[in-house]
């Protein structure tokens, strides 16, 4: 029996020391296994974070452009397209034919017909400003623009003595050639308390401009923005675009160039 038990406990033994054999050839199989993965994920690593960082980079620069971009179509009234008859273009670079717009006469002067009741209870709150506050022209045909332009050409030859060419330059520091002047929109007046240009109180101007974006007008040439209309400063011109894009015009000092460019940068 203690022979049979030693015996035993021999054979025991030799299984537990292949057993810890086996464990301890797990283990050195395991720990081999592990050290590949480890360097693979570290090469791995150096590698792809300039991808990682690429694309956070790109991510985050087209968000703020898309931010930048949702902000200021947010900014621009919500129902505004370059395209509406309100922002028409008429200027040097928009030569534009005849349009013939329906016209309403309102006091000594006709406009586009469907301006008729803003451009009254506009001209009426200028009146209230300054009594002497009066129409002066409205809608002016392509026809009638190339008389008038014709005469004012005819006129600086004469008087000056000079050229057709050097007479139309003069003639263009204050009348447009026909085709470009925004008188043929029926959207537009020179309305002032005088009847020459720029002779008008600027306190009396700089209040109707306050009060011109209720009515859906603005002044259209203002000093800021002859770069970008090509025009000398006019105190008597003032063009109907509606009530929200004047607001906005207004409140962003900007020209009717700039803000219908604005609009086709958003797509509208
Ligand atoms: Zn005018």
């Amino acid at each position: 029996m203690p022979q049979r038990r030693s015996r035993k406990r021999k054979v025991g033994a030799e299984i537990a020391l292949l057993f810890l054999l086996f464990l301890g050839l797990c283990l050195c199989l395991l720990l081999l296994s592990r050290q590949p993965a480890g360097s693979h994920r570290e090469e791995a690593s150096p590698s792809s974070l300039p991808v990682l960082q690429t694309t956070v980079f790109s991510t985050s620069t087209s968000s703020s452009a898309a931010g930048k971009t949702a902000s200021a179509s947010q900014d621009l009234p919500s129902e505004a397209k370059s395209s509406d008859w309100n922002l028409v273009l008429v200027n040097r670079d928009n030569i534009t034919e005849e349009m013939n717009p329906n016209l309403a006469t309102i006091e000594n002067i006709t406009l586009d017909s469907r301006i008729a009741d803003q451009a009254t209870q506009f001209i009426a709150a200028a009146r209230a400003i300054n009594a002497q506050e009066h129409p002066i022209s409205g809608y002016r045909s392509v026809a009638y623009q190339t008389t008038l332009y014709n005469q004012y050409v005819q006129q600086e030859m004469t008087t000056r003595g000079i050229t057709e060419e050097e007479a139309k330059k003069v003639v263009e520091t204050y009348s447009q050639p026909p085709g470009a002047s925004e008188h043929q929109t029926g959207l537009a007046m020179d309305m002032s308390t005088v009847d020459s240009l720029n002779q008008s109180d600027a306190t009396v101007v700089s209040a109707v401009k306050k009060i011109a974006p209720e009515y859906g007008f603005v002044l259209r040439f203002e000093k800021s923005y002859s770069a970008s209309t090509g025009i000398e400063y006019e105190d008597w011109h003032w063009r109907y675009v509606g009530v929200e894009n004047a607001k906005y015009m207004t409140e962003k000092q900007i020209s009717l160039e700039e803000y219908v460019a604005q609009l086709k940068a958003a797509g509208k």
